[in-house]
């Protein structure tokens, strides 16, 4: 298996169907038949079917922001695997720190999204990351041995080779901060040893591993060229096509 460059947008709550579209149609003009990584879009549920037509037959892939990890039934206000695959979603991220904090996931409810969005044939993208705190604590590597062991829990190598791992500092999302290319370096290639240990050498070396965390136009050239980030996962920057399109075409050929 080839590991491959991801770039993943996160529109997080941003775009309405009609907005979603007019930016989706401007990011297809701008990376039209480019093959040095997949493009994806998470955009807002409500988005997915104006978001999927937009796409359709070209190079950029559609994804979601979460997904409930029973297949139905009494869960207000939540989305089923099977309902994004039916619209036509590939990719699904899972455990964003933004639903680790304000929604209450925890790494449990990760661990049973990632096996439901992978049962269903979705790919998933499992964030992980620590904050200010754990980091100056000095456990962001016990903490990310955590996240990892427990949110792939029980998931096959074979189901694993569907999943991407984001490395998402809490403190760089969204703040402007971003992690030096040598500390995203150093967590990234630290979970790349993990999941040699947890799983085989191949899977190490074949899984995609982003780095998301204020990644932008002008940084993401230094980061997407250190050996052990695959790719980005990418909020605010990933609402402007311009911006956008430069971190796509920072992936090293
Ligand atoms: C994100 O939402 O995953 C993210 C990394 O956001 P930003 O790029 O805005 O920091």
């Amino acid at each position: 298996m080839e590991r491959r460059y991801v770039i993943a947008g996160n529109w997080k709550m941003n775009k309405t169907p009609s907005e979603a579209k007019a930016l989706l149609e401007e990011i297809v003009k701008a990376n039209d038949g480019k093959t040095a990584c997949d493009i994806v879009l998470c955009v807002p549920a409500i988005d997915i079917p104006a978001a999927v037509e937009a796409t359709k037959g070209t190079n950029v892939i559609i994804g979601a922001q979460n997904v409930h990890f029973k297949d139905n039934g009494a869960y207000t206000g939540e989305i089923s695997a099977a309902m994004l695959k039916e619209c036509g979603v590939e990719y699904v991220i899972i455990g964003h720190s933004e639903r680790r904090q304000y929604f209450g996931e925890t790494d449990a409810t990760v661990n049973l999204r990632t096996a439901q969005a992978l049962a269903n044939g979705l790919k998933a993208i499992v964030c992980v990351g620590e904050t200010l705190e754990e980091r100056k604590d000095n456990i962001t590597f016990d903490l990310i041995a955590i996240q990892i062991k427990r949110a792939f829990k029980g998931i096959s190598e074979e189901d694993m080779k569907n999943v991407i791992i984001a490395y998402e500092p809490v403190w760089a999302i969204g703040t402007g901060e971003t992690a030096t290319n040598e500390q995203a370096e150093e967590v990234c290639a630290f979970i790349r040893g993990l999941i040699a240990e947890l799983y085989s050498v191949d899977l190490a070396n074949a899984i995609t591993i982003q780095y998301g965390g204020s990644m932008n136009a002008k940084n993401a050239a230094e980061l997407l060229a250190m050996d052990n980030i695959d790719g980005g996962l990418i909020g605010g920057a990933s609402l402007k096509a311009p911006d956008f399109t430069t971190i796509i075409d920072s992936v090293k050929a």
